[in-house]
């Protein structure tokens, strides 16, 4: 892993260092341009301009590692009030939702974030849309596949995420194949044995690829990485997959040419839209992913405070 990539996700658990990011005014302007906003009506302004440019959405109230139950309870809220938004704006033809599931209580106990995630799956449901659990570092990784079979006991289309920075990866979508499956490369600082590194990442994002295409279920490959979007297409065609058979999907904020340019090409692209005021943990996985955004940052963080 990249030195800096480690460090920055080091700092991020660090709270000096939050409280000096979260109240330093420059955060505003990085956090603005990865994050639709504060507020619901944030993500429903940004999902409508993205579905009007023929893109799909999928939302993220941001919100990690919640230490109490009634934190959790107010991330499920917060996803209802948001459904019940998309819903009345017609939206959620072109929107669901991401759910972490330690933003739900996992932390504090599996129950009651299975519990949790099921009012936001029937919420979904109601309002003619679905839900995918994020995948976050990897001592979640067992019990987030425990609570996604649970869910899709009731709820089948609820999507997983496979990291294939994960060692175990390959071995889950080929037992995931035939689902609703996003493929990320991982953005969690992870330990040797559990992961690979380097050139092994995109290695093993394209083995995942091709098991997740030669299976009948809906891969959803989330990557910005030019060379793998390139594969993606490729294997596409020899797997004989149709658009709409598979989609890419990128963050807010990244790339956004090329989304516009495959959505232009009849590609199903859809945009992780996060919002919400607990943007820390998610700016600085998105500063760890690229060390330039970081130097640039960090400069700019020293000479405002
Ligand atoms: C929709 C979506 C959902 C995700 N969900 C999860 C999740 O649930 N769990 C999880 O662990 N991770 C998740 N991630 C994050 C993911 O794991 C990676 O950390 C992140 O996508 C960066 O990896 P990458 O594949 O884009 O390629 P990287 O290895 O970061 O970059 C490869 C190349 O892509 C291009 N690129 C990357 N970023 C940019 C940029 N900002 N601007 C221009 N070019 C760029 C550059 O050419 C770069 O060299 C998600 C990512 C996406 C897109």
């Amino acid at each position: 892993m990249h030195p800096l990539r480690t460090l920055i996700l080091a700092a991020a658990g660090n709270d000096a260092i939050r409280r000096l990011v979260a109240t330093a005014p420059v955060s505003r302007d990085v956090v603005r341009r990865f994050v639709a906003g504060e507020r619901t009506a944030d993500a429903v302004r940004v999902t409508r301009e993205i579905a009007a440019s023929g893109r799909w959405v999928t939302l993220d109230h941001l919100g990690e590692d919640v230490a109490d139950e009634a934190q959790a309870d107010q991330n499920v809220r917060a996803y209802t009030e948001l459904l019940d938004a998309l819903h009345a704006e017609g939206l959620t033809a072109r929107a669901e939702v991401s759910v972490k599931l330690t933003a739900v209580g996992q932390k504090l106990d599996e129950r009651l974030a299975l519990d949790n995630a099921s009012r936001v799956c029937a919420a979904a449901e109601q309002c003619g849309t679905t839900v995918t659990l994020d995948m976050e570092d990897h001592t979640t990784t067992e019990s987030t596949l425990r609570v996604l079979r649970e869910l899709r006991r009731t709820w089948p289309s609820t999507g997983a995420v496979l990291q294939s920075y994960l060692r175990r990866t390959l071995a889950d979508c080929e037992a995931l194949a035939g689902s609703r499956v996003r493929l990320v490369k991982g953005a969690y600082a992870e330990p040797e044995p559990v992961a690979f590194d380097g050139r092994e990442v995109d290695l093993n994002y394209v083995r995942c690829v091709n098991a997740l295409l030669s299976g009948d279920g809906y891969p959803m490959f989330a990557t910005h990485d030019p060379r793998l979007v390139r594969i993606v297409a490729e294997r596409a065609r020899w797997y004989d997959r149709r658009p709409g058979t598979y989609e890419y999907q990128m963050l807010f904020g990244v790339r956004q040419d090329e989304q516009r340019r495959l959505a232009r090409e009849g590609e199903t692209v859809r945009v992780y839209v996060p919002y919400g005021s607990q943007w820390y943990g998610y700016l600085m996985r998105r500063l760890a992913e690229r060390p330039a955004n970081t130097t640039f940052f960090a400069r700019a963080l020293v000479s405002h405070s």
